[in-house]
């Protein structure tokens, strides 16, 4: 029996129909289909601008609160770590990782539920899975001979699966991307992975923006805890501040090895040899052990309640929504002020859903320019 789920991995040999794209492209004797496709997203426009995102805080008083791009890079360390640990193909999770956050809007969480909000209006929704589809297959525009990046269909699988399953009733347009299927590990990992770097992250950058404390964060986040009395026996005497940092490497390194062990022991469980039993399993098998799964809860409750919806970041995050919806009814009223590229598309696609697709891929500092041009332009 082997020690990893190799037999389990996308193997991704010549014909295999994982490395199907859209258009021919010619083979790269040096690289990999994946990493090709890795190289087009992290070149893409949209990965640039996941420098201006916000993860968490939308104001930089810090600058050393991560953005979307940095909490990117970590989620793309721990999933290629994950990978190939668990003998997987590391260059599908990678390009999967980079491209997991690429269709997220401005102002994090708050910018999606406003942009969902306007779009309920007009009987659509907005979904950051889909939409980072739709900028892979279509809004980049970098290549010659085609729209969009023209990636694999294992990483376009990847990219609206990472996080969830579709319903072919519900999305009879996603048809090609084997709904009634699990997708391979490498693509299931990714959510666990973005959970790790997220719980791990977002205590650090509450720490630095004065919002949450070490000693309080001790008393009700029971992984932090219990990494923060290991290293604080390691390490005995050093500034509360190492320990904190060394604690937080502890947790993320124990969330890791525990997805790492439990996606190993589900697939022992059901015998799984093959991507094809990795697939036709009706769950899927990367998860955290129920222990490791109680104590993300935990914490995620315990983020919740004393970071995310603090009066601070709810101030801000009012005001993020506020920008949103202000931008998209001044552009639902004046279609003609938007750029001609996404006048071009009205007629295809509808105003509400270019007006949203307008708004999703702007950065922050971009999207606060655009409200001040549109209110100057308001009250003229
Ligand atoms: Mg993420």
């Amino acid at each position: 029996m082997s020690v990893d789920l190799c037999t389990c991995a996308v193997i991704a040999g010549d014909d295999d129909p994982l490395l199907t794209r859209v258009y021919a492209a010619p083979p790269r004797m040096a690289r990999t289909a994946f990493q090709r496709d890795r190289e087009r997203i992290v070149q893409s426009r949209a990965f640039r601008r996941l420098a201006g995102k916000t993860q968490v805080f939308t104001s930089r008083v810090s600058d050393h609160f991560r953005s979307r791009l940095t909490h990117t890079m970590e989620v793309a360390q721990i999933a290629r770590d994950v990978a190939a640990r668990l003998g997987l193909n590391e260059d599908l999770s990678e390009a999967l990782a980079l491209v997991h956050d690429i269709g997220h809007p401005p102002f994090g969480h708050a910018g999606e539920r406003a942009l969902d909000d306007c779009l309920h209006r007009h009987h659509l929704s907005f979904d950051h899975n889909l939409h980072a589809l739709r900028i892979c297959e279509h809004f980049e525009q970098r290549y010659a001979a085609h729209r969009g990046l023209n990636l694999t269909l294992g990483v376009r699988e990847g990219i609206i699966k990472h996080s969830r399953d579709y319903t072919p009733e519900k999305h009879p347009e996603l048809a090609l991307y084997f709904l009634g299927q699990r997708p391979p590990i490498e693509a299931q990992i990714i959510d666990l992975a973005d959970e790790i770097a997220y719980l791990t992250a977002d205590l650090d950058d509450g720490v630095e923006s004065g919002l949450l404390d070490i000693g309080h964060i001790r008393e009700h986040v029971s992984i932090l805890s219990d990494s923060y009395t290991a290293v604080q026996q390691q390490h005995p005497g050093v500034e509360e501040k190492y320990l904190f940092n060394e604690a937080l490497q502890l947790m993320q390194n124990t969330l890791t090895d525990d997805l790492i062990a439990t996606t190993l022991a589900n697939a022992r469980a059901i015998g799984a040899e093959t991507l094809d039993d990795v697939r036709l399993h009706p769950n899927r098998l990367a998860v955290f052990s129920s222990k490791a799964e109680g104590e993300r809860l935990e914490e995620k409750r315990y983020l919740h309640s004393t970071l995310y919806s603090c009066p601070e970041l709810t101030l801000e995050h009012d005001k993020a929504e506020q920008v949103v919806k202000a931008l998209f009814d001044f552009w639902i009223q004046c279609p003609d002020e938007l750029p001609q590229g996404y006048v071009d598309e009205i007629p295809s696609e509808g105003l509400a859903r270019v007006v949203a697709d307008y708004i999703a891929g702007m950065t922050d500092a971009f999207t606060l320019q655009q409200y001040a041009l549109v209110k100057r332009a308001v009250r003229r």
